[in-house]
């Protein structure tokens, strides 16, 4: 080949992948979690990024500049939903000011429609504390509901991008089996916890005890949102003495101090339960998120 000829291949290969680039969809997610999963159904279609980091409050994320920017590229937004995001994404999305992603469009997608919820609880005011009428928002702890997001992401993309809905459908699939070959070894493990009883620290893990039976006999947060009094903490030792709990859930972004004095007095055991892609650096991704889940109740 001469060299004229190799510059013009060279040219054209590389207008090629410029285009190709070009041409991925371009997906922003709330959470890590939701990041994950959308990349396993969407592959190198897409482009995926998530706003908020795994390891704070998903209430109570602070926005930055970079949220609009990548806001206004968008061609789909995936939340959570359920009001998880009510504190922080909506002055964000205005100001993107993006038709094509807002709530109702084409481009917006959110998860809560797609499982049951628990707690829900249509008569909450903001005197209960941060409350969420549409129930409790924390989805992705229940692995049961992962395939269902799956599908809801799948069918999402095909709506998007016709052409390629194949082979989302053959992604889609292919995880889904994979995700429930690794549902029966968690289950299979996490079985040994029916009936444990528990106390936790925020209501983050409701769709957790609720699959594997465990029971949560009290909270630290007297109502989401609202730090424990000590007459409180005083009332959760003595719960936790006379039904003889055994656990204390602890996220990661609650200071765990509370937890820990309980335990003092009690003997429970203070756990730390991740809640996303990036809590702890154990979780990289969604299977290693309940591998983690797994490993820490089962204390193996
Ligand atoms: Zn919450």
């Amino acid at each position: 080949m001469k060299f004229r000829n190799i510059l013009l291949f060279i040219t054209i290969l590389l207008v090629g992948i410029n285009q190709w680039g070009a041409d991925k969809i371009n997906v922003v997610t709330t959470y890590r979690y939701i990041a994950d999963i959308t990349q396993r159904i969407g592959g190198d279609r897409l482009s995926v990024t998530s706003l908020a980091p795994g390891n704070l409050d998903p209430h109570f994320i602070t926005p930055k500049p970079s949220f609009i920017a990548r806001l206004r590229k968008a061609d789909l937004l995936i939340i959570n939903g359920g009001q998880l995001e009510i504190g922080w994404i909506p002055p964000v999305l205005q100001q993107a000011n993006n038709p094509g992603i807002m709530p109702g469009s084409k481009g917006f997608l959110s998860l809560m429609e797609f499982i049951e919820p628990l707690d829900v609880n249509l008569n909450a005011s903001r005197a209960q504390g941060d409350v969420h009428p549409e129930g409790n928002p924390h989805i992705q702890m229940d692995p049961y509901n992962i395939p269902l997001f799956a599908a809801a992401i799948k069918d999402e993309l095909c709506r998007l991008d016709e052409d390629h809905c194949t082979d989302y459908q053959k992604n889609c699939d292919s995880f889904i089996r994979q995700w429930a070959e690794k549902t029966a070894e968690w289950d299979s493990s996490l079985a040994r916890l029916n009936g444990v009883k528990v106390v936790e620290y925020h209501k983050l893990y409701e769709y957790l005890v609720h699959r594997y039976h465990i029971e949560v006999i009290n909270t630290i947060e007297p109502l989401p949102g609202i730090p424990p009094s000590s007459r409180h903490i005083a009332e959760i030792i003595e719960s936790i003495e006379k039904q003889n709990a055994r656990l204390i859930l602890q996220d990661v972004y609650h200071g765990s101090q509370v937890a820990k004095y309980i335990s003092g007095k009690t003997g429970a055991k203070v756990v730390i339960i991740p809640h996303d892609v990036g809590a702890v650096k154990e979780v990289t991704d969604i299977f290693s998120l309940f591998d983690e889940i797994t490993r820490r109740l089962t204390g193996s």
